[in-house]
């Protein structure tokens, strides 16, 4: 944390969120939130101000406790100009992402600087008590070690690997995960952390969302992230902006059905492209090439595993040079990539990132997708696309859910749900 060289705040108020300002204010808040530390120059330029309203507006937030100085920078000629930012010493914002087997859990500064961080195993087959409970213990412990306290998270953005009313905040009918059908993960929260804004999304949208601020989806205004794991789904970014769609499932293609005749799927369907091509198929491919001899090397890994094989194995294996495994991989690049090309179709976007713990698999799955995507899709609209992993890794889904509570710190006095 960089408070040391903060000389200019006023005071640390004792804030809840979302703060609420007026509309000038919003002005300047949505200014910083965007170019992080400006000058009181850049200010007027951005708001179109004279330089006595943009430093009457700053005073004022300075003297609130919103902004603070921070360092000088570049001259133009004569003085340098001393730096603006959202006073980091306002609070801090949590950011869990709860997948299928695993949780990421993160506590930010205001300006969404991670301070700390921490990840564990799970499983959401487990109640939504119990594992939301260790998500909170794991908030509290890192929470503690930052020297701060409950009273002080402003915002926490909490990713779910299902379909979520973004609304309400509570998941829908989740194939995965149905003892988590309308549990009010936010009252979880707010009982334990009374002065935060808790908001609640889908995983795939908050890893999309990640991409956006502060990865290579940073600038792209039309985008699809794929999440390959467990499960399979996909994030929309269109005209700049997350596409939830009307009740917030937009983007769940991993329900879309690629063989009628396939093996059933966690939501009820057969041939799901989930059903098919995620993590626990891979694995089950691999249990039968183990069975049946067409693959040594993953009779070998079972044995040594007791009966086992996992996803991960196989990439192991194809590693290692095992065709059967190879193949599997493949096949599961080709289903993905063929329902990829009809969102490419449908939605023209300039980019596709690829996520989740599946995407480790490396270049074969990229290739596999790549070339289906491009054989069925039309040639216009895959003139500029670019098909690739995210560089975020698992960061992001905890990136994507510091910004999206983020979006929600900063309010309009006159109207609350007008976020800046
Ligand atoms: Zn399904």
């Amino acid at each position: 944390m960089s408070a040391s060289h903060d000389t200019s705040t006023k005071k640390i108020p004792s804030v809840t969120a979302p703060i609420l300002v007026n509309l000038a204010e919003a002005e300047v808040m949505r200014a910083l939130r965007r170019q992080g530390r400006i000058s009181r120059t850049e200010i007027s330029n951005i708001t179109g101000w004279s330089t006595a309203k943009a430093s009457q507006e700053i005073r004022s937030l300075v003297n609130k406790g919103y902004l603070m100085e921070v360092g000088e920078g570049v001259s133009q000629g004569g003085r340098k100009p001393r730096l603006l930012q959202i006073n980091n010493q306002l609070g801090y914002i949590a950011g869990i992402d709860i997948g299928a087997t695993s949780m990421d859990i993160a506590l930010a500064d205001v300006t969404g600087l991670i301070l700390r961080r921490c990840s564990e195993s799970t499983d959401v087959h487990l109640s939504p008590e119990t594992v939301l409970a260790r998500c909170k213990e794991l908030l509290l412990e890192i929470i503690h070690e930052q020297g701060a306290v409950p009273a002080q998270i402003l915002g926490i953005g909490v990713g779910v690997p299902g379909p979520v009313d973004f609304a309400r905040g509570v998941l829908v009918a989740p194939p995965l995960m149905p003892e988590w059908e309308n549990f009010l993960i936010r009252d979880f929260f707010k009982k334990t952390f009374t002065s935060a804004f808790v908001v609640v999304d889908n995983d795939v949208n908050l890893m999309a969302l990640g991409e956006q601020r502060a990865g290579d989806g940073t600038g792209v205004d039309h985008f699809i992230f794929i999440k390959i794991g467990t499960g399979i789904g996909a994030g929309i970014v269109s005209n700049g902006k997350i596409h939830r769609g009307s009740d917030g499932s937009a983007g769940d293609i991993g329900h879309i059905c690629v063989d009628k005749d396939g093996p059933l799927c966690t939501c009820g369907n057969k041939g799901c492209l989930e059903a098919m091509a995620a993590g626990p198929a891979i694995a089950s491919k691999a249990m039968e090439a183990a069975r049946n001899g067409s693959s040594l090397t993953l009779r070998q890994i079972r044995e040594s595993r007791g009966g086992v094989v996992r996803p991960e194995d196989v990439n192991t294996a194809c590693r290692e040079g095992d065709q059967a495994s190879l193949d599997i991989i493949r096949d599961s690049g080709q289903m993905i990539g063929d329902v990829l090309a009809s969102l490419v179709n449908f939605f023209n976007p300039s980019h596709i990132f690829i996520g989740g713990g599946i995407a480790n698999f490396g270049n074969h799955l990229l290739v596999a997708i790549r070339r289906a995507v491009l054989q069925r899709s039309l040639p216009l609209a895959t003139t500029h696309l670019s098909i690739k992993f995210s560089k975020m890794a698992s960061n992001a889904g905890v990136v994507g859910a510091i910004s999206l509570a983020l979006d929600y710190l900063f309010a309009i006095e006159d109207n609350p749900h007008f976020i800046i």
